[in-house]
């Protein structure tokens, strides 16, 4: 792992996180060395100094301003939870510390309504465990308004992504593997942590 990276990872990981996780919206964050690689992956394949990015299901922030930490020129952060918004705003408030430019809009509202064409996709979305196609929503905004997308999916549902992406005149470069932890809400479950697992698909539209 090289320094940048590692340090990403470390800034990251002093952002606030959400306080009271919410089921209805699959609030999942990404950890912080699992935004570092990616976003370190991202920004050595030229996929976002200078680009204008959306964070779709923004949450509290950590893919967006990973982004702007690494030259992006704009990042549109779209999440409809209020209280996900005020810790957001708490993280971007932290960059301010730090010199770096901070060119970037907060769109409260259904992923559904989103409708700004970017360079750029990054998106955790709702897994799709409580509401059946929540992720489906988000891929069809990113194929619709983004070139390259980076999205996380849980690994169980890779035949539906990747046919998903073809159907939409897509293809998948890259690939990765993770490993979730997912906080038990079962009182009778012996282990607290569960971990689950999720895979990362790099995107871009085929006749880019
Ligand atoms: N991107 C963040 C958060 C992932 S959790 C991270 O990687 O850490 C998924 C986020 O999507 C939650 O913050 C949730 O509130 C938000 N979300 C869920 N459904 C949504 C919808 N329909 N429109 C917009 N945001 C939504």
């Amino acid at each position: 792992m090289n320094m940048r990276q590692k340090q990403l990872g470390i800034f990251l990981s002093k952002l606030k996180q959400f306080k009271d996780p919410k089921a209805w919206a699959e609030q999942h964050p990404t950890e912080p060395d699992i935004a570092a690689e990616v976003l370190w992956f991202a920004y050595m394949n030229r996929d976002l100094e200078d680009k204008v990015v959306a964070d779709l299901g923004a949450g509290t922030g950590v893919l967006g301003i990973s982004a702007l930490l690494l030259g992006a020129k704009k990042v549109y952060f779209l999440e409809k939870d209020p209280d996900a918004i005020k810790i957001l705003k708490e993280n971007l408030d932290l960059l301010e510390n730090i010199e770096t430019p901070t060119h970037y809009e907060i769109i409260q509202a259904d992923v559904l309504s989103f409708d700004v064409k970017v360079d750029l996709i990054l998106e955790n979305p709702p897994f799709g465990t409580k509401e059946t196609h929540a992720d489906r929503d988000f891929l069809e905004k990113a194929v619709r308004y983004g070139d390259i997308i980076y999205t996380f999916h849980k690994q169980e549902t890779s035949e539906f992504v990747e046919k998903f992406i073809i159907k939409h005149g897509f293809k998948a470069t890259h690939h990765f593997d993770f490993a979730f932890p997912l906080k038990n809400t079962m009182p009778h479950h012996k282990k607290r942590i569960q971990r689950i697992k999720v895979g990362c698909w790099r995107i871009q539209r085929i006749n880019l």
